[in-house]
């Protein structure tokens, strides 16, 4: 597989042409941004962890039948995806309402949900991804009513099988962000899941303790991110238990367990 130029360079990620035109390269970059790009940052190992951690939960969705683009990780920093094309919206799942709805709709934070919530925004940097309804996805066009109603039931299963895989290792799945995008698959068009789910897009706490263990901290300058993503790289397995917690550590330790492959 030949790395081929740039074809997009977002606040996380970059993406890669190779030479298979239905396959890119995703790479994991150590940048943080928050508060719509007005709080940045470069955190050495996130991008390493990041892409262990969604390589990890992608696999796994994978197996209980989500599709999804992930082909496989190629190294430390590097996925191989399957190339498609990302409707341009945010779908935002939550099962305890903090963050922007708390103060949106002046809900107490920590409030549990009955169900889980769907909330819809549009990807648009320059308007703050603004929060949209499902009537204005269909009035302009963003995506298809078939689209919509495949994706949600998707949502369901994949926040059901996380909350659950997140709950064996005394985490609480208390929000997340997906994207989607359309692929032909045997000259059928379908929707699959695309981009990452790691600490950078869900809320993640310590199920006894609460601790903040996702990009929060970086947003509320809690300090110890990389501690904290280890922690959860840990608890689900991918990094060994007495791995030293410091970023140098983490990328090593991803090197030498990639050359034992
Ligand atoms: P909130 O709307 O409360 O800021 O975010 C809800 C959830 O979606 C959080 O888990 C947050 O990490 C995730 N999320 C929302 N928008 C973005 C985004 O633009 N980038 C990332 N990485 N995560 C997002």
């Amino acid at each position: 597989m030949k790395k081929g130029k740039k074809l997009y360079e977002g606040k996380a990620k970059i993406i890669y042409a190779t030479n298979d035109k239905n396959l890119v390269i995703q790479y994991f970059k150590d940048d943080a941004t928050a508060f719509n790009n007005q709080k940045k940052t470069t955190i050495e190992g996130k991008g390493v962890l990041n892409n262990r951690i969604s390589e990890h939960i992608l696999s796994n969705l994978s197996q209980i039948g989500i599709k999804n683009h992930l082909v496989k990780r190629l190294n430390m920093r590097e996925q191989i995806i399957k190339l498609v094309e990302i409707i341009p919206i945010e779908f935002i799942v939550r099962n305890v309402a903090t963050g922007s709805i708390t103060k949106r709709l002046g809900i107490e934070d920590g409030t549990v949900l009955k169900e889980p919530l769907i909330e819809y925004c549009l990807k648009d940097d320059k308007l703050g991804d603004p929060l949209i309804s499902e009537e204005h996805i269909l009035a302009f066009d963003w995506a298809s009513k078939t689209e919509i109603d495949e994706v949600k039931k998707m949502i369901l299963r994949i926040n059901d099988f996380m909350i659950g895989m997140f709950r064996g290792v005394g985490i609480k799945l208390i929000d997340f962000k997906l994207e989607f995008g359309r692929i032909k698959i045997d000259g059928k068009n379908e929707v699959i899941l695309a981009d990452e789910i790691s600490p950078d897009t869900c809320r993640l706490w310590d199920s006894i303790t609460e601790k903040k263990l996702d990009k929060d901290r970086f947003r509320k300058d809690l300090g110890d991110l990389i501690p904290a993503y280890t922690e959860v790289a840990k608890r689900l397995g991918i990094l060994h238990e007495q791995s030293n917690v410091s970023a140098v550590n983490v990328t090593k330790l991803s090197s030498v367990k990639r050359k034992k492959k």
